[in-house]
């Protein structure tokens, strides 16, 4: 019974403490956490929920409770797809994709690693597309070993990928690239793009 009360208080205290964040997380995403009522469907349709650290119900209430540090730790708000299946099924219509976004500006803010690499993954992911008009997997892939330090990552299956014409040595450029580059400046303009290096 004290080991309940004790854990009641911290709750309680860690609401206390972050309650600015709560708020600024409230506003900048437009999701008022108080109207989930933990009903889990937006759980039970991710498709990336088996390798999330906490669930995306779970993340909802961590907000609720204030727990700032764990929320920009979690490799949850990382591994979101923004595929909006969750959004579609909540019966409150809580915006859980714009949270995750939220979520991973604070992270990043903040100074927190645990997104670092998946960040730069899809930066260089988006300026392949951006430049060849579809991903170059083994410009890709040597970019981001190059840039996280891991050069010889994954080298044992590159091999046999480029001698089975799975990847391609040279980068295949689609005929109308411009296109392509004007959907990514109109997405930026919109701040949807995000940061494109
Ligand atoms: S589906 Fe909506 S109400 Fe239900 S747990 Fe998820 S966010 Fe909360
Ligand atoms: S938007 Fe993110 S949290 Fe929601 S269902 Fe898709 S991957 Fe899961």
């Amino acid at each position: 019974m004290e080991k309940v009360r004790s854990n009641l208080i911290s709750l309680n205290a860690a609401y206390a403490e972050n309650r600015g964040f709560i708020e600024e997380i409230r506003r900048e995403s437009g999701v008022n956490e108080k109207d989930c009522y933990q009903c889990g469907k937006c759980s039970a349709g991710c498709p990336v929920a088996f390798a999330m650290d906490y669930m995306p119900r779970q993340v909802i209430r961590m907000l609720q409770l204030g727990m700032k540090e764990e929320l920009l730790r979690a490799r949850t708000i990382w591994l979101c797809v923004n595929c909006v299946a969750c959004y579609t099924r909540c019966p409150q219509n809580i915006d859980l994709p714009s949270l995750m976004e939220t979520l991973r500006k604070k992270s990043l803010e903040n100074g927190i690693s645990t997104g670092k690499q998946i960040k730069l993954f899809g930066d260089l992911f988006l300026w392949s597309v951006k430049t060849f008009g579809r991903v170059f997997e083994l410009g890709l892939i040597l970019g981001f070993n190059l840039k996280s330090k891991q050069f010889f990552k994954d080298a044992m299956l590159g091999l046999p990928m480029l001698s089975r014409g799975k990847i391609s040595i040279l980068p295949h450029k689609i005929s109308d690239g411009g296109a392509v580059k004007r959907i990514f400046a109109r997405a930026q303009e919109a701040e949807l793009g995000g940061d494109v290096p």
